[in-house]
């Protein structure tokens, strides 16, 4: 049972999906890579087994959510609704969820043989005790990532103690972190993205409505790409679009680009021709009134000027005479 933890007595810590921002003591300096040996395993006969799945976050990526509730045939919404709680990404304005803990600040799918969601298991979960350190350098489109790993050590967890020795590498492949690194990659960089811009541009609501949307809820986002006016302004091609209507991954990816292109202007999706044409002239429109507006007022200055001009003349005229 490997994740992102925390003791069951404390405030929920700072490791995350998102990696780390500060250094927390449990977060081991050195920089580990993937030939790098971590000393290391999980199993039902460690004195700690399933301790770590409670009082902690766990912050679903949009394939984690598919992931889990596909074998438990529940809908987006039943899903949603069920088992997690909306929160805000890791200082973001980007809404998100996480995994909602029972009234004993246990997760819902621990019993005391292990996690019954194992095969689909949170990326959360998966990756402890290792973090991984790219996504916070993959903020910026064309940025060259800086891959590198971390491990996160505590002293509750018995884990260290074990001899198994494996790769970083060898230690991904078992957990199937590849797997999910990969379908969440583009999310990861919406949010990293996002995150590099701070909170001071703040999206607007329906943009924060958006992407939450197509982050949990890819029934809806189905929904809204073929029944409402999205493809009047999206050029999509035929077969993108027989894809997305029935896989959902496809769609997932899909959902990616137009957050990317909508959020930060990106060239993912292109905007028809003729409504990029309308939107120009919607602009000149604008441009024109922009314009007329800043003769008017330049108008009023002059005027006011010249009155004032008028004045000082006639002023020194009567102040001559006197
Ligand atoms: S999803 Fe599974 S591994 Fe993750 S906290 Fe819950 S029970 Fe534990
Ligand atoms: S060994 Fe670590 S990861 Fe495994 S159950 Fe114990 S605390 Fe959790």
């Amino acid at each position: 049972m490997s994740k992102s933890q925390q003791t069951p007595q404390s405030a929920p810590f700072s490791k995350s999906l998102f990696g780390s921002d500060n250094n927390p003591s449990n977060i081991m300096p050195a920089k580990l890579t993937a030939d790098s040996t971590l000393k290391f395993r999980c199993h039902p006969g460690v004195s700690c087994f399933t301790n770590c799945c409670g009082n902690i976050n766990i912050i679903l990526t949009p394939y984690d959510i598919l992931r889990i509730r596909r074998p438990l045939n529940l809908t987006a919404d039943e899903f949603l609704l069920r088992f997690t709680t909306p929160v805000y990404l890791e200082k973001t304005d980007l809404p998100g969820v996480k995994i909602h803990l029972d009234e004993n600040g246990r997760c819902p799918f621990v019993t005391e043989e292990g996690c019954t969601i194992y095969p689909y298991r949170p990326t959360t979960c998966r990756y402890y005790p290792v973090g991984m350190s790219y996504f916070h350098a993959a903020g910026n489109e064309g940025t060259a990532a800086e891959e590198f790993y971390f491990l996160v050590k505590e002293p509750y967890c018995k884990g260290h103690e074990e001899p198994k020795e494996q790769t970083i590498r060898e230690w991904r492949i078992d957990q199937g972190i590849d797997e999910s690194d990969e379908m969440n990659r583009e999310w990861m960089e919406i949010v990293m993205r996002r995150k590099s811009f701070g909170l001071q541009a703040t999206l607007s609501e329906p943009a924060q409505k958006m992407f939450f949307m197509a982050s949990t809820d890819l029934d809806k986002f189905r929904d809204f790409v073929f029944n409402s006016s999205f493809l009047e302004t999206y050029d999509v091609d035929e077969e993108t679009l027989a894809k997305i209507k029935t896989d959902d991954i496809a769609l997932m990816k899909f959902s990616c680009k137009y957050l990317a292109s909508s959020i930060f202007g990106t060239k993912d999706l292109a905007i028809k021709a003729e409504k990029v044409k309308e939107r120009v002239e919607k602009n000149k429109a604008n441009q024109g009134e922009v314009e007329k507006q800043a003769m008017e007022t330049y108008e009023e200055l002059r005027r006011d000027h010249e009155l004032l001009k008028k004045k000082i003349e006639t002023q020194k005229k009567v102040e001559k005479k006197s």
